[in-house]
Parts: C-alpha cells; structure tokens; sequence
C-alpha cells in the first residue's frame, strides 16, 4: 500500500480530473456533433427540415459553459488547498527553526548564571560571563524583533512612519555596533564615494527599520565569514539614488541561491552543515523594508567560498519640503 502512495497526491488527482474533464468534454461534444448531423441528414431526406429550428445549438454552448465554470471552480478550490498546505508546512517551519533558535541562547544564559551561582569567581570572570550573558540576551532580544516584524510585514509593510532622513543616519548605527562587537574579530573598511557630501543625502523613511535592514546585513556579513575575514562597505549615489554595498569575503552564495536567500525562512544548506546560527528570516525582513522604501535589494556573488556582495537601493530625496 505505502510504494501505491504517490498516486493519492493531490496534484497527481488534480490533473487527472482536469484530463478527464477535458476528455469527457471532447467525446460529449464529438458525439453531439455527429448525432446532430445524423438528425441533419435523416430531416433532410424526408424534407422535414423546415419545422426543426436550429436551438439545439444554445445546449451545447449551455453545456461548455458550465463544465468550464465546474473547471474554474475545482481550480480556485485546488490553489486555496495548496496555499493552506503551504502555510502550514511555514508554521512547522516557524516552530522548529526559531524553537531552536530560541533555545539555544536560552541555554547559554542559564550556564553563565549556573557558573556564577555555584563557582567563586574572581571579579574579572564574573566580568567576561556576564558579557557573554549579555551579548546572548541581544541575540535573543534580535531574533524576538525579527520574528515579530516578520509576521506583521506579511500582513502589511506600512509607509505610516516615513519621514525626511539622512540616509547616512541608520547605516552609521550599524556601522558603529557591528565595529563594537566584531571590530576586533573582523577587518572592517568603510568608503564614502559620492560628490555629494552626506550631511545633504536625504531619503524618505524610517531610520529604525533601515537599521534593522542594515544591522541584518553586516551581521550576516560577519556570521558567514571566519575570523580575520573582511568586510567592506561602500556608499555612493546619482542624482537619483542613494546605494548601499557590503562585502564580505566569505562562504559566498550559490548562483542559484542568490533570489532564494531572500524567501521567508530560506537557509543555505551548508549554512546549516556549517553550523551557523540563523532563523532564514533577516533577509526576507531586509526585503520587505527595502521594497516598502521603494528600493531595491539584491544579492551577488562569484560563488560558493569566494564571498558575497548585497546591493541596496533606495531613492534619493532632492527637494526639500
Ligand atoms: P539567517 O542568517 O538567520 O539564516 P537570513 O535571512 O539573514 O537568515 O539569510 C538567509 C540565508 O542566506 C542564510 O542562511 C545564508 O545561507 C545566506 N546568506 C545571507 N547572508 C550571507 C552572506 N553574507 N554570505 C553567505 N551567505 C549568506
């Protein structure tokens, strides 16, 4: 019975119905048609023609005309199924990618005030534990934020909170945490390259969410990189927008992954072999911000192992108001 289980799968029953749909179709209309020109015939040579009017036509459209609302119906009726499957093959996927997710900087909070509690430390150990406990609880506090972002962009991006910033502003914020927690792990370049000076380039938005884009970013830039890894950042603009570039020289990104990174709970396989820690979240929330500022994000790379390069676009405000 169980090697007979593909044949229940219901995109398999789908297209046989809509075959045997269409069959039934082509031999109903067939056998009217022939039927129809016998009766023709047969009316003809006893000249019975005349009394006969030509109605039974307006039965066979009647006929086409339902079958193919039955056929649009069975259709709305399969892609509704097939998109609640989806969603709930996503809430698995919720639940045992940010379950982890979450537990495991749980669990390393808890060792450290375990260690605490039961060892005498010296002032200095009690230092190191607690920051560690610290940059755990950060980690949790971010993956909560993305969570929750996440699951209030699917219902909508809102553009409520825009207003005239410097686009300078929210890369800055993340420019100087990532330099303060990895500055010391990572090479970190920044260059500036634009005529127009940065106090003067304006963009229409919200500083926290660009941040969190931004903050995602180098964090991925830093995670998929080994220590003593590089990562550069560039900013430059046109008359009409600002572009963000990071870099990094790291495990890089498969050709064919570089759309599929930015689906919701997407994960690179070797990330995964690899053991690096994610919930395939930041860059979905990455694109839908970006698009919600009307810009533009994507990704490249020369492959695996020879590093990545994100590219954001976002419009450029010229006038003031
Ligand atoms: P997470 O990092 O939590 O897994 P993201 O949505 O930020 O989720 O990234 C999705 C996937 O894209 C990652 O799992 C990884 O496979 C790939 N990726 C993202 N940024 C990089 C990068 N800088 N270098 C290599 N791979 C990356």
């Amino acid at each position: 019975m169980k090697r007979l289980k593909w044949l229940f799968q219901p995109v398999l029953i789908f297209v046989v119905a809509q075959v045997s749909w269409a069959l039934l179709m082509t031999v109903w209309i067939r056998w009217y048609v022939t039927r129809n020109r016998e009766i023709d015939d047969l009316l003809s040579r006893y000249s019975l023609k005349e009394g006969f009017g030509t109605g039974q036509w307006v039965v066979l459209v009647e006929g086409c005309l339902l079958m193919a609302i039955i056929l649009v119906g069975l259709y709305i009726i399969f892609a509704s199924l097939r998109k609640q499957t989806k969603l709930n093959k996503l809430q698995d996927s919720i639940l045992s990618n940010v379950t982890h997710e979450l537990k495991t900087p749980l669990a390393s909070i808890r060792l450290y005030c375990e260690t605490m509690l039961l060892r005498d430390l010296t002032r200095e150990e009690q230092k190191k534990f607690l920051k560690r406990a610290l940059s755990e609880s950060e980690r949790l506090q971010k993956l909560i934020d993305t969570v929750l972002i996440s699951a209030r962009m699917s219902s909508e991006a809102s553009q409520n909170d825009f207003e005239r910033i410097r686009a300078m502003d929210a890369f800055d914020l993340s420019w100087k945490k990532i330099l303060e927690r990895f500055g010391d792990q990572r090479q970190f370049e920044l260059h500036f390259d634009s005529h127009i000076p940065q106090e003067d380039l304006y963009i229409l938005g919200n500083v926290h969410q660009l941040s969190i884009v931004f903050d995602n970013l180098l964090d991925n830039s830093v995670k998929y990189t080994d220590k003593g890894g590089v990562v550069r950042a560039k900013v430059s603009s046109s008359s009409q927008f600002i572009k963000f570039e990071i870099f990094d020289n790291g495990m890089g990104i498969e050709k064919g992954n570089l759309k599929r990174v930015f689906r919701r709970f997407f994960r690179a396989e070797k990330t995964s072999v690899k053991k690096v820690q994610g919930s395939g979240l930041g860059l979905y929330v990455c694109q839908t911000t970006i698009k919600a500022h009307q810009g533009k994000i994507f990704a490249t790379s020369d492959g695996s192992g020879k590093g990545s390069h994100f590219h954001v676009e976002l419009p450029r405000q010229t006038a003031d108001y």
